[in-house]
């Protein structure tokens, strides 16, 4: 893109680093895999130093990343939990959050098995109640992280509120937006000061890439996450850059898809006799539908229902053909797990249990394929 012209999300998307080699006009932009930069003199520089601290590549994803999100300063990953790690490093010992409970297992492993150590306090808490997360604010909570729609039960939480909320008890207000990405939910937009993404999902959308993603509101927040990534290093590697700027520009397309095909899905497993359950924003009968029709374009690509027995949920992903029993989620290709096992193995067992995370549920990312052979499948495992 040339000019400072005002584009749609859709077109900022698919022109991601177009124009910046001006050398060559390259319409895919180059991979700089230089680790280091030759100073043209001492005291000169071409903007260019070090790849961990920048890295040209690495430069366009992240400038890319911020303006996206309506952010000030996007930072990139190895991976989602290195993004949030790195997010955590910004606190300090006695420091305290609150942390929603329907929450990604692998971010609940690294809070409760490793930075408790360091002193971090957590209170997790049912996010989708406003008051709840209210009376478990301390004098030494400085922030709120919130996942929305939950996981694995896609629970619904009030950005505007818990943003509000935020803003009078001044904290610090970070949204993990995995499950929607950019095109479907803007938690900036809410007062969100921290957007947190695990990229190895619909960023990446090819179950190709592992990546993660912090995009700061401000600009002073943004140059302090800055300082942590530079100091400890978790960035993503330029080819890998480049795999997500490439995947960022079909974006909105695969969103739209997964979205239709997951409300179909979901609309089917509503009706089916062996299923118990079925926890999916866009259904009328979700406790989170008009909320989620205020805060976000659309329902995203993930659902999770509950079968008769344990034993048929083992059957279920037995019996699979098209979509693979694996962890995960977001890409092109439909993947279900069991996340009482898998995802969420980490969760000690009563913990779980008390959040609905028993071995009957399964978590289906809905993929690209043709909607009608991902219904012949379930319809197949689910059996007569
Ligand atoms: C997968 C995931 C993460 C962790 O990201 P990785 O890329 O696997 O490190 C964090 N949050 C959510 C919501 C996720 O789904």
């Amino acid at each position: 893109m040339k000019s400072e012209q005002k584009y749609s999300l859709e077109t900022h998307l698919v022109q991601l680093g177009v124009g910046t080699d001006e050398r060559t006009g390259a319409i895919s932009p180059p991979i700089h895999l230089s680790a280091t930069y030759r100073h043209p003199g001492v005291g000169e520089s071409t903007g260019y130093d070090y790849t961990r601290s920048i890295n040209p590549t690495r430069e366009i994803l992240e400038k890319g990343l911020a303006e996206l999100e309506g952010g000030a300063r996007g930072l990139a990953f190895s991976s989602g939990m290195a993004a949030l790690t790195t997010f955590f490093l910004h606190f300090t010992q006695g420091d305290h959050m609150v942390v929603s409970e329907d929450l990604y297992g692998g971010t609940y492993r690294v809070l409760d098995q490793i930075f408790a150590n360091f002193g971090l306090k957590v209170t997790y808490v049912d996010t989708t109640n406003t008051t709840a997360v209210a009376e478990a604010i301390t004098k030494n909570t400085r922030a709120l992280l919130v996942e929305t729609p939950g996981n694995p039960l896609l629970g619904i939480s009030d950005l505007a509120a818990l943003g509000q909320l935020c803003r009078e008890r001044k904290l610090l207000f970070a949204v993990d937006n995995t499950f929607l990405s950019p095109v479907l939910q803007r938690p900036c937009e809410f007062g969100a000061d921290v957007v947190i993404y695990s990229a190895t999902k619909y960023l990446g959308g090819h179950n190709d890439l592992c990546a993660g993603v912090l995009v700061a509101r401000e600009e002073e927040l943004g140059d302090q996450l800055y300082f942590l990534q530079n100091s400890t290093g978790a960035v993503l590697p330029p080819f890998d850059c480049w795999l997500l700027l490439r995947s960022l520009k079909t974006l909105t397309l695969r969103i739209d898809r997964h979205c239709l095909s997951a409300m179909l899905v979901a609309s089917w497993l509503e009706q089916h006799p062996k299923v118990t359950d079925i926890y999916y924003p866009g259904l009328k009968s979700h406790p989170g539908h008009e909320l989620s029709c205020k805060q976000a374009k659309g329902f995203g690509g993930m659902l999770s229902f509950r079968v008769e027995s344990d034993e048929l949920a083992r059957a279920v992903l037995k019996r699979l053909r098209l979509i693979s029993f694996a962890e995960s989620l977001g890409g092109v290709e439909s993947l279900m797990t069991l996340p009482a096992i898998q995802t969420h193995g980490d969760i000690p067992e009563a913990e779980r249990l008390r959040l609905g995370i028993c071995e009957s549920l399964l978590r289906l990312s809905v993929g690209t394929e043709s909607v009608e052979d991902i219904i012949a499948d379930l319809e197949q495992a689910l059996g007569d």
